[in-house]
């Protein structure tokens, strides 16, 4: 499953300028047993297998050997949910060692002994934790130095500054009939920047305002917020006014 992940675009390019190293350990090559077994049922009875501890804590020790400096991850979904802040602070590790389970799960003692840190991607089960691993993987070494083209181009991504990022546009300036917003169009760049921070605080405040709350807000953004205010309390004044709100409805606007 790796290698299609690693022989692609960004990822290789990284690869390519060794900018990162990527390998995939099997655990099967470190079975001892005729069958190379890799999974036992669980004790206590009930469905599925698990993954047993020890191919799995060989393959990690000899992870480890090869790049003492790591942070071994387990992916679970009953792990720490990801997310952009988690991705920069892996960004800035050694090395990183992903285990990526299968079945019902791996041992507990895996993750008592060997695991430094538990990582969902979200609340929903995979069958396996490989996809787990490439989302986090590919989060993580697009933020490593040099590896993205522009310079900046990962500072801006929403999460980076703590909103959802601004809409883009290229061309042509209309599209089916669809125009590019105009101050895009006019090269002033002092406008643009006021524009794209607006477009996004507005896209934050709409889809994500969980992310506003946590944040602490500079005096322009509180500026563009409040102003957004006044236009919306001014619709609903407006629009209350005039009896949009109470059709068949008998509550009212405070
Ligand atoms: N029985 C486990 C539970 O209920 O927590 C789920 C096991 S799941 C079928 C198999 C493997 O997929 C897990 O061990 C984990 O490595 C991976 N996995 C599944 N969903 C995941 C998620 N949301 N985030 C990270 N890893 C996940």
């Amino acid at each position: 499953m790796f290698q299609p992940f690693w022989e692609t675009g960004i990822i290789r390019r990284a690869l390519d300028r060794r900018l990162i190293h990527a390998k995939a350990v099997n655990i099967r090559d470190f079975t001892s047993d005729r069958h190379r077994t890799t999974d036992d049922r669980p004790y206590g009875g009930g469905p599925g297998m698990v993954i047993k501890p020890e191919p799995l804590a060989d393959a990690i020790r000899s992870a480890k050997a090869d790049h003492p400096g790591s942070r071994t991850i387990l992916m679970t979904p009953q792990g720490r949910i990801f997310n952009q802040e988690v991705a920069r602070r892996l960004s800035r590790e050694e090395g990183l060692i992903f285990i990526c389970g299968r079945y019902e799960g791996v041992d507990e003692r895996i993750s008592r002994r060997f695991v430094d840190d538990e990582i969902s991607i979200g609340d929903y089960v995979l069958t396996g934790g490989e996809l787990p691993a490439m989302v986090v993987m590919d989060a993580v070494i697009r933020l490593i130095p040099d590896v993205l083209g522009g310079a900046d181009s990962a500072e801006k991504d929403s999460f980076s500054e703590g909103f959802l990022e601004h809409a883009h546009y290229t061309r042509p300036p209309v599209f089916e009939g669809d125009p590019v917003p105009e101050i895009l169009l006019s090269g002033n760049h002092r406008e643009i920047d006021r524009w794209r921070l607006e477009a996004s605080l507005v896209k934050t405040v709409i889809r994500r305002p969980d992310l506003l709350e946590s944040r602490a807000l500079t005096a322009a953004e509180l500026e563009i917020l409040k102003r957004c205010h006044g236009h919306i309390e001014k619709i609903v004044r407006t629009q209350s006014a005039s009896g949009a709100d109470s059709p068949s409805g008998d509550e009212s606007v405070g």
